[in-house]
């Protein structure tokens, strides 16, 4: 669905959709519920809003796949990209646009199908595991752990780990 910035009344406009949507990988399993509610600043087009769906990921720690109930926020800020590709890095305008995502949109308009699509994409790369208590598999000889045990020693660490820890100490900086 698709939103012409013209078309939003000074005083916001409320969306409410409930639709199937597909990504590249296949994991929406479910109709997409979201509420939205879009305020326009200026240029900014200002999205707050909350959107449901249950998807299939690939547990981070077992590899084996599980559905998942999303129910998340959706905060964006959408700033036109023609003026940003003349002036460079956008000035953030927006109350709070720290807390807020940046979104672009092009020729007047935002497709919300495209939104909701990266939203769903980006939670579901939040290294998403089966259950809070997942063992993993076992690095060496690759056992799920969650179904057997192996005889291989856990003194060495995970590279996998190792990887884990150089993403977040990135995210940080
Ligand atoms: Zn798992
Ligand atoms: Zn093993």
């Amino acid at each position: 669905m698709k939103i012409l910035i013209a078309d939003i009344p000074e005083e916001g406009l409320i969306v409410d959709l409930h639709e199937r949507l597909t990504t590249d990988d296949g994991s929406v399993i479910a109709p997409v519920v979201s509420h939205l509610d879009l305020q326009k600043m200026g240029t900014e087009v200002m999205i707050r809003g909350s959107l449901r769906t249950e998807v299939s990921l690939e547990c981070s720690r077992c590899l084996q796949p599980f559905r998942r109930n999303m129910d998340i926020p959706v905060n964006v800020v959408y700033h036109p990209l023609e003026e940003v590709a003349g002036e460079g890095i956008p000035v953030r305008h927006a109350l709070n646009a720290d807390e807020m995502d940046m979104g672009f949109y092009r020729e007047g308009e935002i497709d919300l199908q495209e939104l909701l699509r990266e939203q769903i994409v980006l939670d579901a790369q939040m290294k998403p595991l089966c259950d809070d208590k997942c063992k993993g598999i076992c690095p060496k000889c690759g056992t799920d752990l969650n179904k057997g045990t192996c005889t291989c020693s856990r003194e060495s660490v995970d590279p996998r780990l190792e990887v884990l820890k150089q993403y977040f100490q990135k995210r940080k900086e």
